[in-house]
């Protein structure tokens, strides 16, 4: 099957740092959006052995009767350690990065010319060097955290045990070829947004790899 050079691009950025909210933007242009999340919820349905791997590990009690996964449960005890967090990564990481793949794969089977692959944990697990260009979504950390504690009904200091859970933005800037700032008004984000992809469009594919 023919295929196109679609460029690919990683949207990364912290918990409150409007990375859905760019999303939306990209996708209203008409631009696929592989979104990373969904498809950590999607894998399993998709591969039930994820489900077997996860009770062997860590037992029935983070099941329902049905026998789905009680996310929440299972969350909340992973988040507690990095051991335990890993664990959880090594079992269902490699599934969610197949069906990226895969999507990227459909993406250049269609022809087109970019796709984005929206991830909060995109540099955390290295998918920064399948990736043509990074942008970056980035607020200070007040707005960041008035707008988490705004959306999601939490505590400040819920909002903090968060935000000091994932990488620094000093770490993650290191690796993005683009930084979005979205601590102003969405016009002005807008505004960046269409200078970004206008200017990725015009470089064209930058492979890494
Ligand atoms: P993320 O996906 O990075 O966690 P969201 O896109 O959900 O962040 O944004 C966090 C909250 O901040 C949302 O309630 C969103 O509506 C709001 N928000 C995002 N960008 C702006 C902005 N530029 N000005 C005001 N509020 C914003």
């Amino acid at each position: 099957m023919t295929q196109s050079n679609t460029i690919v691009v990683g949207l990364t950025g912290g918990i409150g740092s409007g990375k859905s909210t760019i999303s939306k933007m990209i996708m209203e242009q008409d631009i696929s959006i592989i979104d990373a999340d969904k498809i950590s919820r999607e894998v399993l349905n998709i591969y039930p052995e994820i489900l077997l791997k996860i009770k062997n590990e860590f037992g029935e009690e983070y099941f329902y009767e049905d026998g789905s996964l009680n996310r929440k449960k299972l969350g909340q005890y992973v988040f507690s350690s990095e051991i335990l967090k890993k664990t959880l990564e090594n079992i269902i990481i490699p599934y969610i990065k197949r069906e990226i793949f895969d999507k990227i794969k459909k993406c250049r089977e269609n022809m087109e010319e970019i796709a984005i692959v929206d991830a909060p944990t995109l540099i955390e697990n290295n998918l920064q060097i399948y990736m043509d260009y990074v942008i970056l979504v980035m607020v200070d950390e007040k707005t960041q955290i008035l707008r988490v504690i705004k959306r999601d009904l939490q505590s400040k200091e819920e909002v903090l045990k968060r935000i000091r859970n994932q990488l620094s933005l000093e770490e993650k800037i290191q690796y993005a070829d683009y930084v979005i700032d979205n601590s102003k008004d969405l016009d002005f984000t807008k505004s960046q947004l269409a200078h970004i992809l206008n200017d990725i469009l015009l470089r064209g594919k930058n492979e890494k790899i």
